[in-house]
């Protein structure tokens, strides 16, 4: 038996806690097994790896375009170093810092005075999500909270917020493929219908995250279901960022998916890589 995580961020993205620390923090919480599953970047895992306290399985959360706008597919079993896939993080990379610039700019406008050299600061060497912009927010005293940065300036359709240029959803299923990965459709919420299912299924994408802290019980099962029913696979996770952000999320060891999860996703993988 084990307690596994599917859905971890670290510093390598806009999570709040080191790689390796993320790794000794869910061995203490009584995981054994954690998906590392950054934004755009695969780049936490190696130093996860190597604290060694828990199996970290190599994922990353891609921001994919779907018929809807903007998807966070899930990869996992990902290798950490591949031309294509390292081609693919450095485009998005570079969109966000455009996009960083952008949002800067109508928080100026805004009468909200963030410098770049802030925002840097959060972020390192991390590609910049708007949680960085939001921290840096906090700390020059322009908001109370990030909730609040998030609410008033930042969350989608928000007044500073910048849409950024994706790839399509079919294209990065195509490389995590190639690459022997298995892919998931991540907290759907509201948007989780068994035709949305179906549609993402036809696109290619292997699983669904089934359960999620924006998840309750009913919107769980009806996944669960759908997912049974269409032949997919399930996945889960706590996407926690570090216990003090993101609100409403759970801490570390209180979301756990069934192993046998986990194990058909790894014989999907084995299957791919012909192991
Ligand atoms: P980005 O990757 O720049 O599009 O930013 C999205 C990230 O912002 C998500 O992955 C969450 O970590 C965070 N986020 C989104 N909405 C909120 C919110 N209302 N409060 C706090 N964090 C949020
Ligand atoms: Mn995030
Ligand atoms: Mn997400
Ligand atoms: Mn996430």
């Amino acid at each position: 038996m084990g307690v596994v995580d599917l859905h971890l961020h670290s510093t390598a993205s806009d999570g709040e806690v080191a790689p390796r620390d993320v790794a000794r923090a869910a061995a203490r919480a009584g995981l054994t097994t954690i998906a590392l599953t950054d934004h755009d970047t695969i780049e936490g895992v190696a130093e996860a790896r190597a604290a060694a306290h828990v199996r970290v399985i190599a994922g990353c959360e891609f921001g994919v375009e779907v018929w809807w706008g903007e998807l966070h597919l899930l990869g996992y079993f990902l290798p950490t170093h591949d031309a294509e896939l390292d081609g693919l993080f450095a485009k998005q990379r570079s969109h966000r810092l455009e996009r960083a610039r952008e949002i800067l700019n109508r928080l100026q406008h805004l009468g909200v005075a963030v410098s770049a050299e802030q925002v840097r600061e959060q972020a390192g060497d991390a590609p910049i999500g708007r949680p960085h912009i939001a921290r840096a927010m906090v700390e020059s005293g322009e908001v109370g909270s990030i909730s609040e940065a998030f609410d008033r300036y930042l969350a989608d359709g928000g007044p500073a917020c910048v849409p950024r240029p994706l790839p399509g959803v079919e294209s990065v299923v195509s490389i995590v493929r190639r690459l022997g990965g298995v892919t998931s459709a991540a907290h759907l919420k509201r948007r989780g219908t068994r035709e949305t299912l179906r549609r993402l299924q036809q696109a290619g994408v292997d699983a669904v995250e089934v359960l999620h802290p924006a998840h309750d019980e009913k919107t769980a099962s009806r996944l669960r279901d759908w997912a049974s029913e269409l032949g997919m696979l399930k996945t889960g996770g706590s996407d926690w960022h570090g216990d003090g952000s993101n609100p409403g999320r759970r801490p570390l060891g209180s979301l756990s998916v069934p192993t046998e999860w986990l194990d058909e996703l790894e014989d999907l993988h084995s299957r791919r890589v012909g192991a």
